[in-house]
């Protein structure tokens, strides 16, 4: 099983980073999870693009980790040669915000039906599943669970689990600490989880950043909730604030103060196999 980081930045922009979006290849299954700002620059940049997705897997509906879902719609739409669901599973309201999408982009499909009349016939198919925590399905022979998590105001949210042939990785998504998430984590190989720095968060005096404190993993208890899990390899992303060239040893230090696994962390495109 290979992960990739596509995007490790978060709602601040970086011209370095794109937002949340990572990448699972497993079992010849190419799984998509979030797709925030550049994720179709990023695809790219991993050898692939969103026609050759098997699935999309959204962990929450904040701006962040679906602003550029309608490019993977439209990118998806335009490069397939017959009617060819883009296949998307996501926490309740995740059909809402795509059909918001396709209505925004009625427009274009209009002009590209118009345009391309011998050759394009349909429109995007986007076929979502809305996931309840404690589901499972399956993608192809990738087994996937679904886990609530702890995000609040934001809900719902949740947390995948992905397995293939003994291997396991878990996408925390956003979010603190909670037992639904460590029971999710036990025992996988792999575990992904979007961080920020608690101390340098609380260097910038302004409320509205200092608020996301409260519903944010930091560097230090990602790695506690993968100690406590038993996870062997810590892959953290969504770095908040930006992490800096040369800042990676910093994070990692703080990271291994809890965790004595392995730990994975780096600019977009960082790839582990697992
Ligand atoms: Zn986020
Ligand atoms: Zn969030």
């Amino acid at each position: 099983m290979e992960i990739t980081l596509l995007g490790t930045g978060s709602p601040l922009p970086d011209p370095r980073r794109g937002g949340p979006a990572t990448l699972v290849r497993a079992g010849g299954q190419t799984i998509l999870v979030d797709a925030g700002r550049a994720v179709v620059m990023r695809l790219a940049g991993a050898g692939t693009l969103p026609v050759l997705l098997n699935a999309v897997l959204i962990t929450h509906l904040h701006s962040d980790h679906i602003t550029d879902l309608n490019d993977v719609i439209t990118s998806h739409w335009v490069m397939t040669g017959q009617e060819t669901p883009l296949v998307v599973y996501g926490p309740p309201g995740t059909q809402t915000v795509v059909d918001g999408i396709l209505m925004m982009l009625a427009p274009d499909i209009s002009y590209r039906l118009a345009h391309h009349t011998d050759t394009l016939s349909y429109k995007p198919k986007v076929v979502v599943t809305e996931v309840q925590p404690g589901a499972t399905f399956a993608i192809g022979d990738v087994q996937v669970k679904v886990a609530r998590t702890h995000h609040q105001p934001v809900e719902p949210t949740v947390a995948f689990r992905v397995e293939h042939d003994g291997k396991s990785v878990v996408l925390g998504g956003d979010g603190i600490p909670c037992e639904t998430l460590d029971e999710i984590c036990a025992g996988a190989d792999a575990y992904v989880q979007t961080v920020i720095r608690e101390d340098l968060v609380k260097l910038v005096p302004n409320k509205r950043f200092l608020d996301i404190l409260d519903y944010h993993s930091t560097v230090e208890q990602a790695a506690q909730t993968a100690t406590k899990a038993g996870i062997k390899k810590l892959i953290l992303t969504h770095y908040v604030p930006s992490m800096q060239p040369g800042q990676e040893d910093e994070w990692r230090a703080l990271a291994a103060k809890y965790f004595k696994g392995e730990i994975v962390l780096g600019d977009d495109l960082t790839t582990t196999t697992i």
